[in-house]
């Protein structure tokens, strides 16, 4: 299929998932098994690229409202990095604990903690992308940054 049909349905999946999943948080999980299959099929480093469904929101819809300036120099180092990734883990950790998912799992559950951490990322990513640079968020993104190594 060609990769602008399925950048479309990628960034379709997300806009799906982000108003969706605030009454049905376990669609967040989708997004979830889309990086597992693509994992399992060998395509790790397309996937920012490609499948992302953010990134592909990103590209798809927000290139049209942001300004499109560099991103900061800050923004781009590995110094940031770590901090997104610690804040990330913290965040992942915390909700698995308010949730309760750690003592009782339920795909509920799981969902409710991938729909936060997509519905707070997204607070940070959508701002970014307005301010700066539609892919600004995807310079910190913990996900990308580790997928691409
Ligand atoms: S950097 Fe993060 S948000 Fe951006 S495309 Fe990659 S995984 Fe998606």
């Amino acid at each position: 299929m060609d990769t602008k049909y399925i950048r479309w349905i990628s960034a379709l999946i997300y806009a799906t998932v982000m108003v969706v999943g605030w009454w049905y948080p376990p669609v967040a999980l989708v997004a979830f098994a889309l990086m597992g299959l693509v994992l399992l099929t060998g395509k790790r480093k397309k996937w920012c690229g490609s499948y992302c469904p953010r990134g592909s929101f990103l590209d798809m819809v927000m290139k049209h409202l942001s300004p499109k300036k560099p991103v900061p120099k800050w923004m781009t180092g590995k110094r940031i990095w770590y901090i997104s990734l610690g804040v990330f883990l913290a965040m992942f950790t915390s909700q698995i604990l308010l949730t309760g998912l750690w003592n009782d799992f339920s795909w509920w559950r799981f969902g409710v903690v991938a729909y936060r951490m997509c519905l707070i990322t997204s607070l940070v990513a959508l701002p970014l992308a307005l301010w700066r640079n539609h892919r600004a968020w995807c310079s910190v993104c913990p996900v990308g940054n580790l997928l691409r190594r």
